[in-house]
């Protein structure tokens, strides 16, 4: 499960690695190993041997900037696993056929994707590309402390949901999945099934406030959970209790997905 602080980590480290080299293919293999069609319409000689001219994120999308001109974007959220694995290319052959996305940047530098929908997690964008589907994204929450909280306020003022809900639309924040949205209710001590039309100022700014400050934590932290501050509940998912009382933690299903909260913490 990949969410914001998690994908932001992974575009410093391929930020580093694959600035200024040559994109080598960009394959799509189903789980026979065979080479399909990306499903997105990107021919692979679209960004063979193009150069990344630069590397960065909004939400759960990193873009690819080829040859100062082209953008090559990749939605990086919800059902992913990603590596990035260095070293020559193993033999053909030597290795197990599995499905996924590998786009290797030069002789000594491949990204592995695996999940859901990978073909359509991929877009190349020119001038002339619909770019809807970024114009419908809430304020980045990574980049909020930044732009301050006006923009995550007003979009609040409009919403009516429970708010964990709120929390799991891109339209509002992009990038924030179950867990790091657990912790933001956890840390505003508010119920994940609390509707936004119910809180008071102080308990919507208690609320905006967490969104900034427990994202770029879990960044600080590498989003390792051993590094995480003692006082935060992605710690005790495990072990089922509240960092806070001591309290049994428990499970709520709202949306339709489930929650994990204190039920004496969180009011
Ligand atoms: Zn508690």
């Amino acid at each position: 499960m990949a969410e914001l602080p998690e994908i932001e980590l992974f575009r410093q480290k391929l930020q580093k690695a694959a600035m200024h080299r040559r994109v080598g293919f960009l394959h799509l293999r189903n789980a026979k190993g065979e080479t399909v069609p990306s499903g997105s319409g990107i021919a692979d000689d679209a960004v063979r041997g193009r150069e990344i001219t630069d590397i960065y994120r909004y939400g759960a999308q990193i873009f690819w900037e080829l040859d100062h001109r082209e953008i090559l974007a990749i939605q990086m959220g919800g059902e992913l696993a990603m590596e990035l694995e260095r070293g020559p290319a193993s033999k053909s052959g030597s290795q197990e056929p599995r499905a996924g996305l590998e786009i290797q940047v030069n002789a000594h530098l491949r990204l592995h994707m695996h999940g859901t929908q990978l073909g359509s997690r991929l877009r190349l964008l020119d001038e002339n590309s619909d770019v809807d589907f970024l114009t419908r994204l809430g304020p980045d929450p990574l980049m909020v402390p930044e732009t301050g909280l006006s923009s995550l306020r007003e979009a609040l003022s409009r919403r009516r949901s429970a708010l964990r809900n709120i929390l799991l639309d891109d339209s509002f924040v992009p990038g924030v999945g179950a867990v790091w949205a657990d912790e933001i209710l956890f840390q505003a001590r508010l119920r994940p099934d609390r509707t936004a039309t119910s809180l008071d100022g102080e308990g919507r700014e208690r609320f905006l406030a967490q969104i900034p400050a427990v994202l770029s934590r879990a960044l600080r932290s590498q989003a390792k959970i051993p590094l995480l501050p003692k006082t935060f509940l992605t710690r005790h998912r495990e072990d089922g209790h509240c960092p806070a009382c001591g309290g049994a933690l428990e499970h709520l299903a709202v949306g339709g997905k489930t929650a994990v909260f204190c039920p004496s913490c969180q009011l």
